[in-house]
């Protein structure tokens, strides 16, 4: 199986390139993301914890969102790999990830980081908001306090992935075709 990993700050474009990749790939899409939304959608006691966390702006504790990961992992059948999502966030879920693949000797495979200058970021979030509705989008503290946590917390995750040669970085600034084609020209090489 592969192990892709799709990075990048909130705003760069991960949900709009992940339906490509997925199709062209066979993969199965896991947004950490779309997976707590849902929860809070139906509900349940995880979404209950998770709600409001997410309208803060703040990261879902590490263990639920693992938890979430792994049992896709071990329900999902018939694709040639995953294309992570919003997952990992922290060195921490990183570790837990690779802990979690080594258990049946697989790895990583690559991480596809999409990357936006700050400015750009407010500016997409700003124009999904209008779009998609997201309570997280609408606010600016809420939006400010995710960017603030993106650097503290995920960026981190460059230098961890460069160590293990894992690390390739994408141009995120273009239309959405040319980014596609960047990602697309990549992962031919796995
Ligand atoms: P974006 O990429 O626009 O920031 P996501 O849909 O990936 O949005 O995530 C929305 C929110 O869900 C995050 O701000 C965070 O609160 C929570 N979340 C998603 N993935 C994780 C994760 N791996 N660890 C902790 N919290 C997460």
């Amino acid at each position: 199986m592969k192990y892709y990993i799709l990075f990048g700050p909130p705003g760069a474009g991960k949900g709009t390139q992940a339906s490509a990749m997925v199709q062209k790939y066979n993969l199965c899409h896991l947004s950490t993301g779309e997976l707590l939304r849902s929860e809070i959608a139906a509900g349940t006691p995880l979404g209950l914890q998770a709600k409001a966390l997410i309208e803060a702006g703040s990261l879902v504790p590490d263990e639920v969102v693992e938890g979430m990961i792994e049992a896709k992992f071990q329900g999902t059948e018939g694709v040639d790999g995953f294309l992570l999502d919003g997952f990992p966030r922290t060195i921490a879920q990183a570790e837990a990830l690779d802990a979690m693949l080594a258990k049946t000797g697989e790895a990583v495979t690559a991480v596809v980081s999409i990357m936006i200058p700050d400015a750009m970021i407010h500016e997409r979030i700003a124009h999904r908001a209008t779009i998609e509705g997201r309570a997280d989008d609408a606010r600016p503290e809420v939006v400010e306090n995710r960017i603030r946590t993106y650097h503290d917390k995920t960026e981190p995750l460059v230098g961890f992935y460069k160590e293990t040669g894992r690390y390739n970085e994408i141009d995120g600034v273009g239309t959405i075709a040319e980014v596609q084609g960047r990602i697309f020209d990549l992962m031919d090489r796995f």
